[in-house]
Order: structure tokens, then sequence, then C-alpha cells
């Protein structure tokens, strides 16, 4: 779980052991779709910079629009994002959050909050794409290595709206 989430410098603090992914991303909140693509790329980034290479598979996920491989059963192994907006109010800073089988530590699915990025994003004035990129990519951490977060870098589990206003497309670039 990530609050008030993660607009940082990547500092990798994980081991050094290198992951390839695949990624079932699925926008139930009707994103566009260039700027869902910035997102994935920012989160590419910030994966990579903790050993993890990413293979997106972009899937428009409103009711009824579901087709090709989006439509299919994922793969083994395969790991699915939902970017969603958030059903109710409460927890509000929680911008997301994976679940994790804590007996083996690792996890097949998370959840992105987009309309509460949009918020805290907006209120900082820091890059939305930028800030969800990073969250996703926290998630998904989440789902490789289980519950573990850091002091420091993308693991970080609580950000502060210095570390949001903080936030630049050059620490990723
Ligand atoms: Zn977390």
């Amino acid at each position: 779980m990530v609050v008030y989430s993660v607009c940082l410098p990547l500092v990798t603090t994980a081991a050094a052991v290198r992951h390839s992914l695949v990624v079932r991303i699925y926008d139930a909140a009707g994103l566009d779709a260039r700027e869902r693509a910035r997102m994935m790329d920012d989160a590419r980034l910030a994966l990579a910079a903790e050993h993890m290479d990413v293979v997106w598979h972009d899937c428009d996920g409103r009711a009824g629009s579901l087709h090709g491989w989006c439509a299919d059963a994922p793969a083994p192994r395969e790991l699915i994002v939902r970017l969603v907006r958030a059903p109710g109010p409460a927890n509000r800073q929680v911008l997301g959050h994976a679940y994790v089988d804590p007996a083996r530590s690792h996890g097949t699915l998370a959840t992105v909050f987009i309309d509460r990025i949009e918020r805290i994003a907006a209120d900082v004035n820091a890059d939305r794409s930028l800030v969800t990129g990073r969250v996703i990519a926290h998630e998904i951490s989440h789902l490789v290595r289980g519950s573990v977060h850091t002091d420091a870098g993308l693991m970080k589990p609580v950000w502060t709206l210095e570390d949001l206003t903080a936030c630049a497309r050059a620490e990723v670039s």
C-alpha cells in the first residue's frame, strides 16, 4: 500500500535480482490513452531502477470494451493493475494497494485510485501522470517482492507534500 504516494528520488534499495514482468493494465477510470501511455512509461522507468523490466498489456477496462488479449484469462505469472476511481471517501489518502499473499510474499492484483491521485497532484501542483506512474510501480513491486517498504526510494510507504512537490520528470530521465 502507498499513502500520499510516490514522487521521489529513485533510490534503488532492492537486491540486484532482475525480474522480467508482464503486466496487464485495466483502465476502468476512462483515461486518455496517451496519458495512460505516459503513466506506463514513468512506471517502467521507476521499475527499471528497481531491477524490474516490464512488458505492458494495455487494456481499456470499461465495461463492454474488452477485446483481444484483454478479454482472455491472464497467463500464469501475469500481473494485473486496475486503474479505478475510488468507491467511497474512506481512506482517501491511500492511493493504491496490492493484494499480497503473506505466505508466498507475492501477489497478482493491484489497484490504483486515479481520482485520489488527481486530487492530491492538483493540490500540490505535481505531475499527475508521473505520480500515477510511481504509484503503479510501487504496487507492482509489492506484487513481486511482498509487503516490504524502505526508508527511501520507490518503496517508501508514506510520502509527504514535500516529496510530491519535489517531484520532477527529470528525476527519471
Ligand atoms: Zn507500499
